[in-house]
Parts: C-alpha cells; structure tokens; sequence
C-alpha cells in the first residue's frame, strides 16, 4: 500500500505531537553531556521542570518512561513490607498497584467503578481508621488515562489532613502535567510522577519525580532495594539527577517545550486543553443518540481534559473503528486497555493540539461510524464546531 499522503492526525493521549521546534531542536550530533555547551541547556530545562511541576523542592530525572519513576517513587520512599493504599481509577492505578506487590509491598486498594470513580469520603474513612498510621503511602493517578477521570487532588489532599494521617502522597501526573491545572507544592504532594510523551510534548524516554522535603526525609531510612533510580547517588552527582548518560538530546527539546508551554501560559495551556475536551465531549453527547458511543466517564465534574474515552455500543469494537479511521483517514485513536480492551476508543487532546487537528480527529471518528454502520446520532462534529466558533 503506497503510504498516505498528508500528516497523520495523531489523536492518541500519549505519545502526543511533537511540536515541529520541538523536532528541529533535538536534531543536532552528539556532545558530551559534561560539554560546557550543554551545562546551560539542562540547567534550564531542569529549572523549568521545577516550573511546571509548581514546586521550589526537589527534581530527580530518569532515562525511562513513566514506569520507571513509577518504581523510582515505590523504591526511594518504602521499605519490605510497607503498607500502601492505591486509589482505584483504572488500568494505571492497577499498574502501579502491582508494581508495589512485585516489591513486596502491602498493597490495599480503595476500590472503585472506573466510570465513576473513588469516593473521597470513604477515603477519609479509611485513612482515619487507621489509627497505628500502618499506610505509609497514598497513591494516585490524577488523570487516569485510560477512562478518562480525572481524581481531584486538593479533595484527597484535604481528606488526608482531615485524617491527620502522615503518610505521603504520591501523585501520578503523567498524562496531566503541562495540559491539565496541577500545582505539587500548593497542593501537598509528597512525590510527583511525570514523564516526557504526553503533555510536555516530546518523544518517550525520559521520566522524573518532583519530591518534598518530607519525601526526601522518608527517603533516608526506605530500604527497598535500588540502583538505577536511587535519589541519594544523584544527589551525588553534579548533575542532581540520572545515573548513566544523560539524554542530552531530549533536553535540548524540553528546554524547547518548556519555552512553549511558558510562551502560552500555563494558565492557557490549561483553558486550551478544557476547550478542545469539551468540544470533543459535545460531539460524543451527540453520537449518543439513536443508542450510540457514549462517554466512558459518567462523573461530570472528573471529566479529563487530556482524554476522552467513548465506550461503544454492544456489539460493536472499538478497535474495528479505530482501524478504519486510521486506515481510511490516517488518523491514530487510543484502544482500550486492559479490561477495556475492544469496548472504548480514546481521543487523546493534549500537547500540541489546536482546534483544526482535533475537528479532523472527530471528523474522521464520525465518517468511520457511518462506514462501520454504527448506530449513533448525526451532527456530533456540527456541535463541536459550534461550540468552539462560540
Ligand atoms: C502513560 C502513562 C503511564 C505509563 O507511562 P509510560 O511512559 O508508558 O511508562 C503511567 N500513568 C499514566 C497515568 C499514564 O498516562
């Protein structure tokens, strides 16, 4: 098949679009990561993390994707044995709930229905239940990206203060930083997951954990086995960061991307992303009809605003939509994962997205529904436009 002329609208919530300075700026020869050129470059890029994040407190950066600061955050901060309670949200929570029981943590859940996600009082409950302060850790993913909810961290911030419980809360920011409001410092975050292909726009590989004093203080005496991802020996290094060679290409794009997002505003990075994913969810309303795809996420005011997911009438795959919108109109939809494998597509809406890229998306999920003979309601793109013309 001869390849298909024009870009690829590329609607997949992580990797996202890298921006084309973004793409010009890493395309250079190696130096070494020690060159007094490069010096400059990661001083800004990790200043401008820091930025991001909202915090004056510690960074500590990995080669690996998400995953890895995911097990940097479990290996730095708990000991065999530890208790930590995961947030249910869907197929990350349950990722890093299991990386936790790979390391012999004791992990609990607080269980919850991916479509409405959990209940922040019985959280309350549970935290104050625990008198002994046996739960070291509160983990939570707050843009579960493969339903589409977002978890409200100032409410589980405030929940764990009304507890007066002292265990540390970790955040997984990975497909919220840089398009959804996320402020570690204001909020109370004791260990910030974040990694490079989703909001800060660049290619995957890169991940970090922006950490608090208190984190840092739990660090010192956790004895779960590490290396590679080991906070003390980077703070060891010039560098405060990476054990091996430092990706120095990938920061000449971040300090790119950072100079984006701050061109922009991350205030309008944030409206940005909120227009475009209700445009997107006014479009799913209207498919809706005639028993048609609806949204996954059925708590309104957790809607994310880096990805929807759409789950599909019975009867009808995800997947088999997902092939003909890339076939047919080259454009790239997220699958469902895990459980949700086959029942749900996702339209990912963050980085570096304008209107224009995600009515082509929509478009092409709307032509691929009347080729697919999928029952919905006709007009979905109309509403979208309307509402972004408003
Ligand atoms: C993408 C993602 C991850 C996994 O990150 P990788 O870079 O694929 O290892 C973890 N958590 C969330 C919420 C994600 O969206």
């Amino acid at each position: 098949m001869p390849k298909p002329r024009g870009r690829q609208f590329f609607a997949n919530p992580g990797p996202t679009n890298i921006p084309d300075s973004v793409l010009r700026a890493m395309d250079r020869p190696s130096i070494d990561f020690n060159d007094a050129e490069f010096v400059p470059v990661y001083d800004a890029a990790f200043a401008g993390v820091k930025r991001v994040l909202q915090t004056a407190q510690h960074l500590f950066m990995y080669n690996a994707s998400g995953h890895g600061a995911w097990e940097a955050s479990l290996t730095n901060l708990l000991s065999p044995g530890d208790t930590i309670l995961v947030v249910e949200s869907g197929y990350f929570s349950d990722e890093w709930a299991a990386m936790g029981r790979c390391h012999g943590l004791e992990v609990r859940m607080l269980t919850a229905d991916w479509r409405r996600g959990a209940d922040i009082g019985e959280l309350r409950r549970q935290l104050a239940a625990d008198t002994d302060h046996v739960i070291k850790a509160v983990c939570v993913v707050h843009n579960e990206t493969a339903t589409g909810m977002m978890l409200p961290l100032p409410a589980i911030r405030a929940a764990m203060d009304e507890a007066s419980h002292p265990a540390l809360f970790l955040v997984d920011t990975i497909s919220s930083l840089g398009s959804l409001e996320f402020r570690m410092d204001a909020w109370g975050i004791d260990c910030v997951v974040g990694g490079s292909q989703k909001g800060l726009m660049l290619p995957t590989g890169m991940s970090f954990t922006g950490v608090s004093d208190k984190a840092l203080a739990a660090h010192a005496t956790a004895r779960l086995p590490r290396f590679y991802f080991d906070w003390t020996m980077m703070a060891n290094r010039p560098q405060k960061s990476f054990i091996g060679t430092i990706p120095v290409n990938i920061f000449y794009g971040l300090r790119e991307s950072i100079r984006l997002l701050e061109e922009e505003g991350l205030d309008a990075v944030v409206a940005r992303h909120a227009r475009l994913a209700e445009a997107t969810r006014r479009a799913v309303r209207v498919w809706a009809g005639n028993d048609g795809p609806t949204l996954f996420c059925l708590s309104p005011d957790r809607y994310s605003d880096s990805v929807t997911a759409v789950l599909m009438p019975d009867g009808f795959s995800g997947d088999a939509l997902r092939r003909t919108v890339r076939d047919r109109f080259n454009v790239s939809l997220g699958g469902g994962l895990g459980a949700l494998g086959g029942k749900i597509f996702r339209i990912g809406h963050l980085g570096d997205l304008n209107e224009p890229m995600l009515l082509g998306a929509l478009a092409a999920v709307e032509m691929a529904l009347r080729i697919e003979g999928v029952p919905h309601g006709r007009g979905g793109l109309e509403a979208a436009m309307a509402y972004l013309a408003a």
